[in-house]
């Protein structure tokens, strides 16, 4: 009688168990966790720290925006 009562309430909390980590699943979604770990750049315009997916990559430099890329690329060429 008693290992019935027993096994009934370990498939509860297995029940508990699973709902709990279905829904941590789907509230964190492996998308959110790869931007967290993601690389982070720096401008080399205005110093803005970004992820690297977001950033526009030029002249061995990342950027903030397509903008700042040419403005430090016409900066760079008034230089020499
Ligand atoms: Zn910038």
């Amino acid at each position: 009688m008693i290992s019935k009562w027993i096994l009934l309430i370990a498939l509860i909390f297995l029940v508990f168990w699973l709902v709990k980590r279905f829904q941590r699943a789907a509230k964190q979604p492996p998308r959110s966790e790869q931007k967290v770990i993601e690389d982070m750049v720096r401008c080399a315009y205005c110093d803005v720290h970004l992820p690297k997916s977001e950033s526009v990559a030029g002249h061995g430099q990342y950027f903030c925006s397509e903008a700042h890329r040419a403005l430090h690329a016409r900066a760079a060429s008034k230089e020499k």
